[in-house]
């Protein structure tokens, strides 16, 4: 029962109970109010036959009854009477009601049981609105899991269909690309005005761009379907890095950057491709010389890490003070086509400041990451071309290479 609302309720009623005329009344009146607003505060309406008997008792003892004024009908008066000898035990106060008083305390009861009754009503109602919004919602979230599901389906399909055309595009313009190649390769070799030459370099710079694009793809495509295979070898970190930096060393100087490699040679082998080592490495420092301005700083760390004293991975860190990748965008940066921001902005050159490929080499770094049963995250306060907060790519790799189960291990003693 909710007191408050009974106690409320009989505020409501009482003047059903019978006006005050008398001015000295009205204490009376007040504190057999105030015993039963207690009475339904407390929660007990047991208390309610107590209450109204001492409050009769103290009627019958100052010689007034206490419903002067309650016009009850005879008939119910005797019917009331009836059922409260039937009902009540006669105690001593109880006994020197008179028959209006015990109409009275009837009424209340009959009051209070109503209230009762039309909260247990109140009650029903309210389960049968539940349980029918309950089905109704049930209903609901079902078409919407059927909704979900069909929607789920179709992306796997979509995602499939995007799958089979990277795999079927890349291998249809492998062939073509590699004879275009051929003959360039010839062509540049035969002696020719300067303006040839210019022209066969020109179609070699776009013909090497087109088979890196189309090589990403080939990559893509068989981390996608579960082709991948690993050639494992001890792999030193530190000559790996080097070689990285030496290789992007024209883009570093182009671009006036600071680069600190704290790498040390002590560091752990770990078992892993060193082909496919090199290539995320390179994928993740030539991003950090994209998007830092020129003149800005890049790091690369490496330590070993481990549990109980027992080393067991490395973490290489590749840290910029570039424009750094807003929140929502740090787990996008690792999907397939994913790239931040405006394409139309974009450039094609592999140092050249927010020259974006394709979005594909963070997906590619991921999946080889991954093979080897590593791990690769970004960390980065936010994306501001204005403050350039940076970012920092975190890279872990077991010392044994742990390989996810579709992956194809060949090691190079074999
Ligand atoms: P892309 O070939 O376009 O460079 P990536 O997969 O290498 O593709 O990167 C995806 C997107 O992640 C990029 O378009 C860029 O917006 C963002 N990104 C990658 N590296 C960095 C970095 N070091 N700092 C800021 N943004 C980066």
């Amino acid at each position: 029962m909710k007191n408050k609302r009974l106690a409320q309720w009989l505020q409501d009623h009482f003047e059903m109970l019978g006006r005050i005329d008398s001015p000295d009344d009205g204490p009376f009146h007040m504190a057999l109010y105030e015993s039963l607003c207690d009475m339904a505060n407390s929660g007990d309406t047991g208390l309610v036959d107590p209450i109204l008997e001492s409050a009769a008792a103290h009627a019958v003892a100052v010689g007034r009854s206490l419903t002067d004024r309650l016009s009850v009908p005879q008939l119910r008066r005797e019917r009331n009477w009836q059922r409260i000898g039937l009902e009540i035990d006669p105690e001593p106060a109880f006994a020197m009601l008179t028959d209006v008083d015990a109409a009275f305390v009837y009424i209340i009861r009959t009051m209070i049981d109503a209230y009762e009754e039309g909260t247990k009503l109140a009650h029903a109602a309210k389960a049968s609105e539940i349980s029918r919004l309950y089905t109704d919602s049930k209903q609901k979230v079902m078409e919407y899991a059927a909704e979900m599901s069909r929607a789920n389906r179709e992306l796997a399909r979509l995602e499939q269909a995007k799958t089979d055309f990277i795999s079927i595009a890349a291998h249809e313009l492998k062939t073509p690309l590699t004879l275009i190649q051929g003959y360039v390769n010839i062509l540049s070799e035969l002696e020719a005005t300067e303006q040839i030459n210019s022209l066969v370099n020109g179609i070699i710079r776009g013909t090497s761009r087109m088979d890196i694009i189309i090589n990403d793809m080939l990559d893509l495509s068989a981390i996608d379907t579960n082709q991948l295979e690993l050639i494992i070898e001890p792999v030193n970190l530190k000559p790996l890095v080097d070689l990285v930096v030496a290789h992007l060393e024209e883009g570093l100087v182009e671009r006036k950057q600071q680069l600190e490699i704290l790498v040390a040679e002590t560091l752990p082998p770990i078992e892993a491709d060193r082909k496919r080592i090199y290539q995320v490495l390179k994928q993740l420092v030539s991003n950090a010389i994209k998007y830092t301005p020129d003149g800005g700083k890049i790091g690369i760390t490496g330590t070993a890490v481990g549990d109980n004293g027992r080393e067991t991975a490395i973490n290489l860190k590749i840290q910029d003070s570039g424009v750094g990748i807003a929140p929502e965008d740090r787990p996008k940066v690792f999907e397939k086509f994913y790239r931040v921001g405006d394409s139309k902005l974009h450039t094609t050159g592999v140092t050249k400041i927010m020259g974006a490929g394709p979005g594909l080499g963070l997906a590619i770094a991921k999946g080889l990451i991954e093979a080897h049963g590593g791990r690769v995250w970004v960390e980065s306060p936010g994306f501001d071309a204005q403050n350039m907060p940076g970012s920092t790519f975190h890279i872990e790799l077991p010392l044994r290479v742990q390989p996810q189960s579709q992956v194809t291990l060949k090691h190079l003693d074999e």
